[in-house]
């Protein structure tokens, strides 16, 4: 007997056939013996409908009213599926997050989750005969406000990890649309290969770096405390899974676990970021404090950055910033200008970061010579660059987004 969390996502519960799917594959680990919890998104399309309502009715509105009109597409899910699972002869309760409570921050629209009382359901999986737990995902409640908070998109794959190790559970399977970790993403490139396992530092790249298939944060919270996540397929029938056997996946797990590293794991690109460069900037001590401590102010996150080399005392400075800060940040800094003293800044929205990863990296020289090498073959001019030891960021022209991809994926070995 095991202790497990299954978590499903929008694709896999988008209507009741597929929640009845789903019910099936629940079924299938209580009937081996299992303790369940399960952690459930709203049904595809839902929450962006949600946030587009509300976007409709007010441009500017209240992000605790935000939170109460989105996290209601969960709550649909969790209720559905509980009636599906008693129907079938499983017993089941659906819990909100402010019912179990999963206590959160306040800030609304991306909270941060503080405690989850998996004391409740642990007692309740004994006194009740192993009820399946169905859980909302994506949302909480502010103990001290006593209202219900969000906590960012793709917020449920937190939820499922919280929960897990709250409930010390044996493993968190977040079942999704694709049947694990891809070296890049398979929409992108159908030669991209699934990855058995993958570090956690990797995958906490890999999401950072544009690779929507875990939230950011569900990693981050899984590493610290040390919560196995296994990405696994929705789609596959129960009735063919070898309940014996290690079905397709990928196990996100400590370094030390994965025998044979490769150097480079995967490619990840985002197109949420923007480049904004500032022209002909006097090249002296303190002007780099002078743009960016406003920024910072103003809480705006700086990425990547590029000081060229000045010839005349002035010099140009290149750097990006989230997409949706774009505008914010330049009146930030046309707020600067006359004190700072440049004599233009320029923005472009339509660029891509694209990142090579890999813990092999730290011990490897000539990964990045070999990307901008095949690059440069391709034509494909590069207009930021940064690195850390296990991974290397790129921003080129967002029309070259699928070229860059394929191109480095082949390059470093990674094609099937
Ligand atoms: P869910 O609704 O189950 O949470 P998501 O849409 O959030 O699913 O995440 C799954 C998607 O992530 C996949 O359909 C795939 O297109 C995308 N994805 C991006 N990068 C990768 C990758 N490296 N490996 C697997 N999937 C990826
Ligand atoms: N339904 C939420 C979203 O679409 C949370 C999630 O699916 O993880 O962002
Ligand atoms: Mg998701």
């Amino acid at each position: 007997m095991a202790r497990l969390v299954m978590k499903f996502g929008g694709s896999s519960v988008a209507d009741l056939d597929h929640i009845r799917n789903v019910a099936r594959h629940v079924e299938r680990e209580v009937k081996a013996g299992h303790e369940v919890a399960v952690v459930v998104s709203a049904m595809a399309g839902t929450t962006n409908r949600l946030v587009e309502w509300c976007r409709q009715a007010a441009a500017l509105h209240d992000a605790r009213e935000y939170d109460a009109v989105v996290a209601s597409g969960e709550q649909v899910t969790s209720g559905l599926l509980a009636i599906v699972l008693e129907d079938m002869g499983v017993s089941a309760r659906s819990w909100q997050g402010w019912q179990l409570p999963i206590v959160t921050d306040n800030v609304h629209g991306a909270a941060r989750i503080l405690e989850v009382n998996g004391a409740e359901l642990i007692k309740r999986f004994k006194e009740r005969n192993r009820e399946v737990a169905v859980i909302s995902g994506f949302q909480g409640i502010h103990k001290e406000t006593g209202r219900i908070t969000t906590l960012g998109r793709g917020g449920s794959d937190t939820s499922a990890v919280a929960v897990a190790a709250a409930i010390h559970a044996e493993r968190c399977d977040i079942y999704t649309d694709v049947d694990g970790v891809y070296t890049t993403d398979p929409d992108i490139e159908e030669r991209a290969r699934r990855l058995d396992k993958i570090a956690y530092e990797e995958m906490l790249e890999m999401a950072s770096l544009g690779a929507k298939v875990l939230q950011v944060r569900s990693v981050e919270l899984a590493m610290q405390r040390r919560v196995r996540i296994f990405v696994r397929s929705s789609f596959d029938r129960p009735e063919d899974i070898d309940p014996h056997g290690v079905p397709p996946g990928t196990l996100i797990c400590d370094e030390e676990e994965i025998v044979e590293n490769q150097v480079v794991t995967g490619i990840a690109f985002s197109k949420d970021e923007a480049q904004i460069s500032i022209r002909r900037l006097a090249d002296k001590p303190g002007v780099a404090a002078a743009l960016f401590g406003p920024l910072a102010d103003a809480h705006i996150n700086v990425d990547m950055i590029v000081q060229n080399i000045s010839a005349d005392g002035l010099t140009d400075i290149t750097f990006t910033v989230p997409i949706v800060d774009c505008e914010r940040a330049k009146d930030v800094l046309k707020k600067v200008k006359a004190k700072v003293g440049f004599s233009a800044i320029e923005g472009a929205a339509d660029v891509v970061k694209v990142s090579i990863i890999g813990v092999g990296m730290r011990s490897h020289a000539g990964v990045a010579a070999t990307a901008f090498k095949a690059l440069a073959e391709r034509g494909i001019n590069i207009r930021a660059i940064s690195t850390s030891e296990i991974k290397i960021s790129i921003l080129i022209d967002a029309a070259f987004t699928e070229l860059a991809v394929r191109t480095l994926h082949s390059v470093y070995g990674l094609d099937r």
